[in-house]
């Protein structure tokens, strides 16, 4: 079997091989190539130690020395090069920090998570797989290599990987895995909440998010989310998720909205919990809470809804009703070009965006302080009504006449 490589990769395993020892590309990209798909970068597992690949090489970066990883920079990509490894003692179901490098591939590959990723290859050698990664591309499953349970008990969060590499491939679990991630669920309250985030994230947008209902099957979320929050046994909810757009904040909005019954101050704490970073929280948190309200096929009821949530925000309501069914075709065509147009002619949906300021007040006398900025919303509320109205003279009129009542 032989793979077309990119150059540089092929330059940088023959560099390798030419002083002394043997380097291989291995996991992720040995994968995606056997499935035909494109690689999102190619790792170089090699018998050389750190200092040695930094002898051969110009341009390196120490990305990782104590793992024994160094990126090779070529042509202005990185490439990581990683000694062969075995880990040191797991602690805690987590991966152990301490590593120890090895003369043995077989050993390399072996601490690798699924079989599907413990393959490696090189030109020479051509493809070195020990643990019948390729029959389960084949069978389009995922397989721990080795005794499952004993895998997850080193670290838990392969079993979120699990889930995560199963949607993105559209692969199954194959049942002994399956089991083990039933049994050993629990274990995953030892991962941080940051790898946790990370790997949902990757899930929900994958092609089949749906799969991530393993979480909620396989007894995972109940660990994760807040147990008395949670709304199980919904399976129609997860072939919601392909109807939204594979974008962050509306997969987790569609997600969450489906399998919590929560207040929004409840939910902003989850959002919290999960890492979300602030903006992004208040975003999907707007968006819950819009969703489930109503949206009137009425221009003005529209342009107060976008000055209030932003037309952005708007657009991604419009998509998670379309995807739940609570909006008509009809109606959301309307709404959309009514969000439209108002973006294109530019209406005033913000008090900034008003034809007067706090000094025009002023200038009519109007005391400096909280009044001001009353005064200026009502005067928004006049020109969401009605955006010919955002002129200054009819707006100081507006004013003058709010002042005299
Ligand atoms: P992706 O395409 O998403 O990057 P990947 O297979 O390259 O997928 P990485 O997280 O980049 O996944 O890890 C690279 C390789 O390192 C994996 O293919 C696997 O062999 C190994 N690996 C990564 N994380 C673990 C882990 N937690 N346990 C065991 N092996 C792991
Ligand atoms: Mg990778």
């Amino acid at each position: 079997m032989l793979f077309k490589l990119p150059k540089n990769v092929e330059y940088i395993l023959e560099c390798i091989h030419n002083s002394g020892e043997e380097a291989y590309i291995v996991g992720g990209c040995v994968r995606d190539v056997l499935m035909e798909r494109e690689p999102k970068d190619y790792d170089i597992t090699t018998s050389a130690k750190p200092e040695h690949i930094k002898k051969i090489f110009q341009k390196t970066v120490d990305t990782g020395l104590e793992h024994g990883t160094v990126t090779v920079l070529l042509g202005g990509c990185g490439y990581e090069v990683t000694t062969y490894r075995i880990e040191g003692k797991y602690e805690d179901y987590r991966r152990p920090k301490d590593v120890v490098f090895t003369r043995s591939l077989k050993e390399d590959l072996l601490r690798r998570d699924f079989t599907i990723n413990a393959m490696a290859y090189n030109v020479t050698e051509g493809l070195i797989d020990l643990y019948d990664g390729q029959a389960d591309i084949e069978k389009k499953q995922l397989r721990c290599v080795g005794r499952a349970e004993d895998r997850f008990h080193e670290d838990a969060l392969r079993m979120l990987r699990g889930i995560r590499f199963s949607s993105q491939l559209g692969f199954n679990i194959e049942e002994a895995t399956y089991q083990a991630i039933r049994s050993q669920s629990r274990l995953i309250s030892y991962v941080s909440a940051e790898r946790i985030y990370v790997e949902m994230t990757k899930t929900l947008l994958s092609q089949e998010p749906w799969r991530i209902e393993a979480l909620e099957i396989c007894g995972l979320i109940q660990h994760i989310l807040p147990k008395e929050y949670l709304v199980l046994g919904r399976s129609e909810a997860y072939p919601l998720l392909e109807k939204v757009p594979e974008v962050h904040h509306l997969r987790w909005a569609m997600y969450l909205s489906e399998i919590l019954e929560v207040t929004p101050k409840e939910l902003t704490q989850v959002l919290k919990q999960l890492r979300f970073d602030n903006k992004t929280a208040q975003r999907v948190l707007v968006l819950i809470q819009e969703e489930k309200k109503p949206i009137y096929a009425d221009k003005v009821y529209i342009r107060r809804l976008a000055s209030q949530i932003t037309p952005e925000r708007l657009f991604d309501v419009l998509e998670l009703q379309r995807a739940k069914g609570y909006i008509q075709l009809e109606t959301e065509k309307k709404i959309r070009h009514d969000l439209q147009e108002i973006i294109e002619d530019n209406d005033c949906l913000a008090v900034k965006d008003l034809a007067i300021h706090g000094a025009d007040l002023i200038e009519l006398g109007v005391k400096k302080g909280p009044c001001i900025g009353q005064l200026l919303h009502g005067a928004l509320e006049y020109v969401l009504d009605d955006p010919t109205r955002n002129q200054k003279e009819e707006l100081l009129d507006y004013i003058q006449q709010q002042l005299t009542k």
